[in-house]
């Protein structure tokens, strides 16, 4: 294993100490990551700071940038495969699906690299006769991009394609669990031709390393993206110097079926729902409210299919479900699921490894059930999937909005005025009609409640690392009552 190295400024720093990263589906290390100190930590965020404040980066126009992050997107296209790698052996994600997210990241960068020379202010009418008023919209500063493990460079990218395209400096923190593809990412910022300091990378598997950058005095910006009481402590550290944060954390999203729905879509939908990605993602919808009338139908198609999904190597096309991250995260959904059976849940489908041993879990389908048991409220982040039935649509958008998140929701109907009804009513930050799982550089995203605060993707995305500054130019020439506020 080559020892991979931290991008800090201009210089490739190993750790004073490596750690290995596990493939989940062998068991065996595979990647030798460095282990930052809090000394890396400051140098990268002296880097971050010295490229915004000075130097070729802080003097680009807009089409300069633009033109470094196409060139980046081009190298991220070109090296699809071997990232895509990288993470299933870091996450024991399905390699076609890692894949599928490697192609689509180069088009985030082209998108935010063709809004980076419209960063345009305002005039605005100041109701003032003698002042003229315009506003300049600036990059935020330096970002400090915390990641998760699930699906670490296209989270990153959510952040990255933005934040440089409004002008700012980052200092990246992977997730001790699927460092890899970040550090590697680094390498093609060189390449693509980026000034040092642009893009830093601290890697540990110290969480004590994410809370020294969010407690940074000179990072002008968190942007999080992880579980909700890491998120707690992230949004606290970062208002001991008053960083606004932004937070992409978990979810525990409902997804209806109403008994007009195509049942066969909806049935793929609860599917592609929960049990891609092994129902690590935040978007899982993990609750399945289904109307009475089709309840057995649709239960039972669920839990068909659900037993039918191939579980295996990540990286063989056949497989449909590989293995659980980690350990530690195995045991985490173990746990709610025996809890739940022991409150009287019947086990429809899976409820076990499914014979392979190892970290996997096989998809499980979770009947009768309350929806203020442990496994209706708490994000399990595994393929575990709870059915509950319904009657009306007033009880149902009730029981969807009863949970501490309100990150998604799916709602499966054909009638067009419920669909309005039920994208007004759910208290989230996205509601699929028909479809659920779609994510794209246009579409803001993000949750509210315990899902967090902030928008990412969309021009709402790109604000959150622009802030605007408000110019007031005296226009008459007259010298006025210095004790009178103008
Ligand atoms: P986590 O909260 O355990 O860790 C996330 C990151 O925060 C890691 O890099 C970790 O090292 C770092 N960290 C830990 N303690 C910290 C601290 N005190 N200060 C700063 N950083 C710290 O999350 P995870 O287990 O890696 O990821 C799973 C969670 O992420 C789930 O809850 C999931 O729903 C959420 N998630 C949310 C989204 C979204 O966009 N809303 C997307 C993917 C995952």
């Amino acid at each position: 294993m080559k020892p991979l190295q931290m991008k800090i400024g201009p210089e490739w720093r190993p750790g004073r100490k490596q750690f290995d990263t596990v493939d989940p589906y062998t068991g065996e290390p595979w990647a030798s990551v460095p282990e930052g100190t809090k000394d890396d930590v400051n140098d990268a965020v002296a880097a971050a700071r010295s490229a915004f404040d000075r130097g070729p980066w802080s003097d680009m126009l807009g089409k300069e940038r633009a033109a470094l992050m196409r060139r980046l997107a081009d190298l991220i296209r070109e090296n699809a495969d071997e990232l895509a790698l990288s993470e299933s052996r870091d996450n024991g994600k399905l390699l076609r699906e890692m894949r599928a997210q490697m192609n689509s990241i180069p088009a985030w960068f082209d998108y935010f690299a063709g809004s980076a020379d419209k960063i345009d202010g305002r005039v605005i009418d100041t109701g003032r006769r003698d002042y003229f008023g315009l506003t300049l919209r600036e990059p935020v500063g330096v970002v400090a991009a915390i990641l998760p493990w699930n699906s670490p460079l296209l989270l990153l990218t959510f952040k990255l394609a933005a934040a440089l395209a409004a002008g700012c400096t980052i200092v990246a923190k992977p997730s001790e669990q699927a460092p890899v593809s970040i550090l590697r990412l680094a390498e093609l910022f060189d390449e693509a031709g980026f000034p040092a300091g642009v893009f830093n990378t601290v890697s540990g598997s110290d969480r004590r390393i994410g809370e020294w950058l969010v407690q940074h005095p000179d990072v002008d910006k968190v942007s999080f993206t992880g579980g909700e009481t890491t998120g707690i402590a992230v949004a606290r550290s970062a208002a001991e110097h008053l960083a606004p944060v932004s937070l992409e954390l978990g979810g525990k999203s409902a997804n209806i079926v109403f008994p007009d729905a195509d049942v066969h879509a909806a049935v793929n939908g609860l599917i592609a729902g929960v049990f891609a990605a092994a129902g690590q993602t935040c978007i899982a919808g993990s609750r399945a409210f289904i109307h009475r009338s089709i309840y057995e139908t649709v239960v039972d198609a669920v839990a068909d299919r659900a037993r039918s999904i191939v579980m295996g190597d990540p990286k063989d096309p056949q497989s449909e479900m590989g293995p659980i991250c980690f350990s530690g995260q195995v045991a985490k959904i173990r746990n709610l699921v025996d809890e739940a059976i022991l409150d009287g849940a019947t086990v429809v489908a899976g409820g076990s490894d499914g014979g392979l041993g190892g970290l996997f879990y096989a998809p499980t389908v979770i009947a009768d059930v309350r929806n203020d048991s442990r496994i209706c409220r708490e994000e399990v982040f595994g393929p575990v999937l709870a059915v509950l039935p319904f009657e009306t649509e007033d009880e149902v958008v009730a029981l969807s909005n009863d949970s501490r998140y309100g990150l998604a929701a799916g709602v499966w109907t054909s009638d067009v005025r419920r669909v309005m009804r039920m994208a007004r009513s759910l208290r989230v930050g996205t509601v699929w009609v028909n479809g659920y799982r779609t994510l794209n550089y246009t579409m803001p995203f993000g949750g509210v409640k315990a899902s967090g605060y902030g928008r990412e993707n969309g021009m709402e995305g790109l604000s959150e690392f622009l802030r605007d500054k408000a110019i007031w130019i005296e226009t008459s020439g007259d010298v006025r009552d210095p004790f009178i506020i103008g």
